[in-house]
């Protein structure tokens, strides 16, 4: 039994914070390891929604009212939490968008669009998820330069010998995660970023898989872009953020138009635009999500992100040796450095069939190819099963998992 006496997280005080982890499924108290498709939620993000709506629900940036003040008030407040979540030096290159997703987009439809041409390359991973390969896809058929594919080993480790004979003077970008979502894999994006600038390179981040297990700071990183999703940060759906560094930003072409990021608009004269962050926030954003997103940060920060990590570490240590002992198991993805990802097959069992039945355990784990298709068919296999980990699980439901994991793989053989 792996010991986790001496760790600094109050995990009772923890799970009392978030009242999901009361509910039953099918009878069995709920075991919640798809944290890396969407984490759970604090009582006082939960809170933000219903004080929001009752207190100063309003468009922002436009009114002199109170109420638009005071919501206008709640939501550049998150930026500046979100800046400081990531160390970005200001808080106008938080540009806030719908997760990570939208990010990435942003970046191809607006820096993509206005800087990459035939002859020019971008890199990408094959460790990344489909929102950091389709957007890039879709810009190259119309726009004709080139996506170069950093490679992965057996391990799931990426080449960086690979890399380096990679980039050359036809690189414009590097676009690379910072932790695999399907693997747990942690990249040296830092070592990355600097070898790209060499190149004269920009590097955009997915640190959407980073953001909850890992202390960002995207100047000591040297990010030009780093994209982060609210709803694998305690936070809800439908906010996320995209870091650009600001010279960037600002010369970069707006992508979608709309109210809130013109300075004014003529049929006469050019219509001119806003400067960042509003540039990029065409419309009325989700601002009951993105205050929210900021509680959850700061929900974050009161409990310690370092001590988040250390659990977490410890969780995936003890998953990992106690699967290990299961006969025909095989991890997917044994990276030295690893977050908070526990990827398997297990001989003479599909994976979706583990998923369904260990639901009935009131464990919930993910199945499938996690949006990285091109990854799992480097590593052999077409899905994995994925348990994944946050700050309230326990190594009770750990054990939990592994009891029901025998279980179902002694009735699906
Ligand atoms: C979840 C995830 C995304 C996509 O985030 P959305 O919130 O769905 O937009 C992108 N990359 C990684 C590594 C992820 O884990």
């Amino acid at each position: 039994m792996t010991n986790f006496s001496d760790l600094l997280l109050d995990v009772a005080r923890v799970r009392s914070e978030f009242p999901i982890l009361e509910r039953e499924v099918h009878g069995k108290p709920l075991v919640y390891l798809d944290n890396a498709a969407t984490c759970q939620t604090p009582q006082s993000v939960i809170d933000t929604f219903d004080d929001y709506y009752r207190q100063m629900n309003s468009n922002i940036h436009r009114g002199l009212h109170s109420l638009a003040d005071e919501a206008t008030a709640a939501f550049e407040n998150a930026r500046e939490t979100v800046r400081g979540y990531i160390n970005a030096g200001e808080s106008r290159e938080v540009i806030f968008t719908r997760g990570t997703t939208e990010a990435l987009n942003l970046v191809a439809q607006s820096w993509g669009r206005a800087n990459l041409a035939a002859g020019d390359e971008v890199l990408i991973s094959h460790l990344e998820h489909h929102s950091n390969i389709v957007p890039w896809q879709l810009l190259a058929a119309e726009r004709g330069f080139t996506i170069k594919v950093i490679p992965v080993d057996e391990r799931g480790v990426l080449d960086m010998d690979a890399y380096r004979d990679l980039l050359n003077e036809r690189t414009r970008l590097v676009a690379v995660n910072h932790v695999s979502n399907a693997l747990g894999t942690i990249n040296p994006v830092k070592e990355m970023a600097s070898l790209a600038h060499q190149h004269g390179a920009l590097i955009l981040i997915d640190g959407a898989q980073a953001a909850p297990h890992l202390a960002i700071d995207v100047q000591d990183l040297g990010a030009d872009f780093y994209a982060l999703s609210a709803h694998k940060v305690y936070g809800p759906t439908g906010a996320g953020a995209l870091y650009g560094r600001a010279e960037l930003l600002e010369e970069m072409p707006p992508w979608q138009g709309g109210g809130e990021m013109i300075a004014s608009v003529s049929f006469e004269v050019p219509t001119t635009f806003a400067a960042i962050p509003h540039k990029f926030e065409a419309g009325t954003p989700a601002i009951a999500e993105v205050v929210a997103f900021g509680r959850a940060i700061e929900w974050v920060n009161r409990i310690g992100l370092a001590h988040i990590a250390a659990w977490e570490s410890r969780l995936l240590e003890h998953a990992t040796s106690a699967v290990s002992t299961i006969d025909g198991l095989r991890i997917i993805g044994t990276a030295p450095q690893k977050a908070g990802v526990l990827s398997f097959v297990v001989d003479g069992a599909h994976s979706q069939d583990i998923g369904l039945l260990i639901d009935q355990f009131g464990v919930a784990i993910r199945t499938g190819h996690h949006c990285a298709q091109p990854l799992l068919a480097r590593m052999g296999v077409d899905a994995t099963c994925r348990a994944s980990f946050a700050a309230y699980n326990t190594p009770e439901e750990v054990d939990v998992f592994v009891d029901g994991l025998r279980h179902v793989i002694n009735m699906l053989r």
